[in-house]
């Protein structure tokens, strides 16, 4: 019995220590000594095993020219290769990473999620198919796929869970289909969970514990990154504020409610209030837009962007839409500030690329309407990610799961035999 106690807190610490090299590497065994407190002999044995598992190599130090042997561990980034899907209500994008991330080959195109999952996801493995080839000399093998998909999903059952924009999505066994067609795991979460943990492990937020990564496109959602890993709650929609109702407001939502954030500040919406200032003739600038692109073949519509150009030229009903707007969605970001006092609030998704304008209004109203304490040192800001966020935060969500602790721990203990 006792034996055994010792031998499952040896691997369980192998499988620790192999979180701190893929973390905070490169690393020396001197600094893994200094943060782990363990001794050098220990640290030495337990990287001595994950070496010879193959989850980290030792790089020489060059520069060194003096006695002894001087290395730095890292995490085995090209022992393998995954793949990242964003699929969003519109397109497609799709990202062949090492594991680290690094993107290898990658292609988006526009696909239509109301086809439903058969048709999209036989184009998503043709899509795969194309970019292994292209990167099958230098990558190594396929180690999993993860995908992102724009509506609530339920984790265990590894599909999508009444989606109210995804006819033909409800239940579908999107995990369990690629499994099976590729052979590896696969990996499902909504978009915005996948994106904060791009944000978390290769983005703005690489430095930061605890942050609140905002979603902002037809839809507006949030994901919740606490010590360093993503809280989903305790069925998976944490983070899913674009239902929290706005006092006054009576718009009539997809979810059945009324004024919910997303009907009455998302792209959508300021795309339809657009729409309205453009026929009332209330916004010239939006107006004169609305007959060029009527009279187009195929004929356009007024979107977010437009209202977004109108403003920026100074036109005043389109900039105090876009204001208002972002001081609808700062009131509801300030009650999660106060409530979770994060470090930093990152704002993605395409609608906040509408100006300026419209990320000053939500962060005047953060500022205005959460407490000092919680602001004082907030950061607020747009993410440096831009569209790669959604595919390289879906390939990290699958080296997360393939070399969690817990699965290196278990490697670990399978290599002692
Ligand atoms: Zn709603």
């Amino acid at each position: 019995m006792k034996s055994d106690r010792i031998e499952f807190f040896g691997a369980a610490a192998g499988g620790a220590i192999f979180d701190i090299i893929r973390r905070e590497g490169p690393i020396s065994r001197a600094q893994l000594v200094r943060s782990t407190a363990l001794s050098k002999s220990t640290i030495s044995l337990h990287v001595d095993r994950l070496l010879k598992v193959g989850v980290i190599k030792e790089e020489a130090l060059q520069t060194d020219s003096g006695p002894g042997r001087r290395s730095l561990l890292r995490f085995a980034a090209d022992r393998g290769i995954v793949v990242g899907i964003e699929l969003g209500v519109t397109s497609i994008d799709v990202a062949v990473c090492d594991l680290e991330a690094l993107v290898l080959a990658s292609h988006s195109e526009a696909l239509d999620i109301a086809r439903g999952p058969v048709p999209v996801l036989t184009r998503a493995y043709e899509i795969i198919e194309t970019l292994l080839s292209e990167v099958k000399q230098e990558g190594g093998s396929l180690a999993g796929i993860g995908i992102g998909l724009p509506g609530p999903v339920n984790r265990t059952l590894g599909s999508v869970v009444s989606p109210p924009i995804m006819p033909g999505w409800d239940r579908y066994p999107v995990r369990d289909e690629v499994t099976t067609h590729f052979g590896v795991p696969c990996f499902v979460d909504n978009d915005v969970n996948v994106m904060a943990l791009g944000e978390a492990r290769a983005g703005s937020a690489r430095a930061s514990e605890s942050f609140l990564f905002v979603k902002i496109g037809t839809g507006i959602g949030a994901g919740l990154v606490i010590d360093g890993q993503l809280y989903r709650g305790f069925k998976g929609s944490a983070g899913d504020i674009g239902h929290i109702g706005i006092d006054g407001e009576t718009t009539r939502c997809s979810c059945g409610n009324r004024g919910c954030l997303e009907v009455v500040a998302g792209g959508g919406a300021i795309a339809r209030k657009g729409r309205e200032l453009a026929e009332s003739g209330a916004s010239p600038f939006l107006s004169e837009t609305a007959a060029r692109f009527a009279a187009e073949d195929p004929p356009r519509e007024i979107t977010a962007v437009e209202v977004g150009i109108a403003a920026s030229q100074g036109d005043t009903a389109a900039l105090e839409l876009v204001i208002e707007s972002g001081r609808h969605v700062g009131s509801v970001l300030a009650k999660l500030v106060n409530f979770f006092n994060p470090e930093m609030v990152i704002l993605g998704g395409g609608t906040v690329n509408i100006g300026d304008a419209f990320v000053a209004a939500i962060r005047e109203m953060v500022i205005r309407r959460s407490t000092q304490l919680a602001t004082v040192d907030l950061v607020i800001r747009r993410s440096a990610f831009g569209e790669q966020s959604g595919m390289v935060g879906a390939a990290l969500m699958v080296v997360d799961e393939l070399f969690s602790t817990r699965a290196v721990t278990e490697m670990v203990r399978e290599f002692d035999g």
